[in-house]
């Protein structure tokens, strides 16, 4: 097993020669301006970007507003009531007929500074990972090239500022080396992913001719974990449902009255077991109906796919894995349900010998192209019923409790239908055939698996979406010590010098 994890560390490392123009004159600029490069990111990284934290996310629009007109891109900032501005960019081609979009966004997921081994918004350079004792190390002095395997630690370095970096240096490489453009190009770059992107449909609906295009490439999110490149072309979405289930109006002393009063916490764990059986398969009734089957297509690059490397399983420390003979691939392309937490009383030191009061779950479900979020809620609702609970909507007073011998409290939130945009079509194969030629073989996704706002883009404007991301697999995105290896920065501008191109 070791053995494999340094061949494929010895393949990643290696730097492929480029015969893609676009990437090559990428490849030739990145070279010269290394430094110039890694301070614009630098400098993006140091302003705090938590999309609660306005006036940092207004200085971070600003910037990236600034370094778009340092280029010479007509640029604006583009909000609705109460939303975060969407940074706006656009570069006309003559003659062309066709735009395509380019999203990135630029605020980060909320974070404890304690938790970091250096603060989150002075970006550190290290000499490899730092779970694996990569040293703390200043910024070579300039003419010193930087070696591929450093990484960048600040919050967003993966996601997802590196991409809008990667985007703008492209565009510095393709002008100077006098490539030309196809498209109309135009950007987008959003203040409040990660705060689940509450008001971009609404920001797009009411500027529709501004941000119109008839492809958006989502770069966000990472590569393969093989590091090889990766393209998706949907995602899934979720509905988050929450149970609770009650018991006594108060805790009772489980020796006096065990035996007798109904303990809720078990009530629940039956509840949730019942949902799914062995093998992770749901058994809520018609979960899987209406799932749009996937194509020719998408069935073979699945079956391209390659599986879960050994070396991933052992970093999780899994004693067994779902789903089988499936790969994770293609698991992902199926709904899934998940108990995101559970409590009930409380355990360990803490413990009592009581009957708990209630037991409540969190359950994240997440849908898949053709999946109506409404009745996905109305069927697991549906589950709980069958298993004898009444079910309330709101808290249930102590009459309702004392009505029924199980009652249980559902709220569902989440409306937001999957999106899949077809490997067959033209411009999917186009986008596949770009990326190809830059990176060598990519892992081609139906969807991702998680999730990214493609319907609040095709909904407005009846765009399409493929997700193109560049990170590292392992960037630590959403946790302490994010991180960006450099190689993935130089890969990613010049993947996008490429799709600028096109
Ligand atoms: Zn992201």
């Amino acid at each position: 097993m070791k053995r494999a994890v340094v061949l494929v560390i010895v393949w990643a490392g290696a730097a492929r020669a480029q015969s893609n123009p676009a990437a090559q004159a990428a490849r030739q600029w990145r070279i010269a301006h290394e430094h110039a490069i890694v301070d614009e990111f630098v400098s993006l990284l140091s302003i705090p970007n938590i999309a609660t934290d306005r006036p940092n996310i207004q200085r971070n629009a600003e910037l990236i507003q600034k370094m778009m007109e340092k280029r010479g891109i007509a640029s604006q900032l583009i909000s609705v009531s109460g939303s975060n501005p969407v940074v706006f960019g656009e570069i006309k081609t003559p003659g062309a007929t066709r735009t395509i979009v380019f999203y990135a966004h630029y605020d980060g997921q909320p974070l404890d500074p304690k938790e970091w081994a250096t603060p989150p918004f002075e970006p550190t350079l290290r000499t490899g990972q730092l779970e694996k004792d990569g040293q703390v190390i200043p910024l070579p002095p300039s003419g010193r090239p930087f070696d591929p395997e450093w990484r960048l630690y600040a919050r967003s370095a993966g996601d997802d500022k590196a991409s809008i970096i990667a985007i703008l240096t492209a565009i510095d490489a393709i002008r100077a080396a006098g490539v030309k453009t196809n498209s109309n190009l135009k950007f987008a770059f959003e203040g409040e992913e990660e705060a689940g992107s509450p008001n971009l449909e609404r920001t797009l609906a009411a500027n529709r001719d501004l941000f119109r295009g008839d492809l958006w490439l989502m770069c966000d999110g990472p590569v393969h974990q093989t590091r090889r490149p990766l393209l998706a072309f949907g995602a899934r979405t979720v509905v988050q449902v929450n149970i609770t289930v009650y018991g006594p109006s108060h805790e009772l002393h489980s020796g006096h009255y065990g035996n007798w009063a109904p303990n809720p916490a078990l009530m629940l764990a039956k509840l949730l077991a019942s949902m799914k059986d062995d093998n992770g398969r749901v058994v809520v009734d018609r979960f899987y109906e209406g799932i749009e089957p996937l194509s020719e297509t998408e069935k073979r690059a699945l079956g391209e796919a390659p599986d879960v490397d050994p070396a991933l399983i052992e970093e999780f420390g899994l004693g067994s894995t779902e789903g089988a003979p499936r790969k994770l691939a293609e698991l992902i392309t199926l709904p899934s349900l998940n108990i995101r937490g559970m409590a009930s009383s409380r355990t360990g030191t803490q413990a009592s010998n009581v009957i708990p009061a209630t037991a409540t779950a969190t359950l994240d479900i997440r849908l898949v192209k053709g999946m109506d979020p409404r009745k996905t809620a109305e069927r697991v609702i549906e589950h709980i019923r069958k298993q004898g609970f009444f079910v309330v909507n709101t808290l249930p007073d102590r009459q309702t409790r004392m009505a029924h011998a199980k009652v249980a409290l559902v709220e569902a939130k989440g409306d937001e239908p999957a999106t899949r945009t077809p490997m067959d079509l033209a411009i999917s194969q186009e986008v596949i055939r770009t990326v190809e030629s830059v990176r060598g073989p990519a892992v081609k996704l139906p969807n991702m698996g998680g999730g990214l706002p493609l319907t609040s883009v095709e909904r407005p404007l009846g765009a399409r979406t493929i997700v193109v991301p560049i990170a590292n697999h392992d960037d630590n995105q959403h946790t302490f010590n994010e991180n960006l290896r450099i190689q993935n920065l130089w890969d990613g501008i010049e993947l996008m010098a490429a799709l600028l191109v096109r």
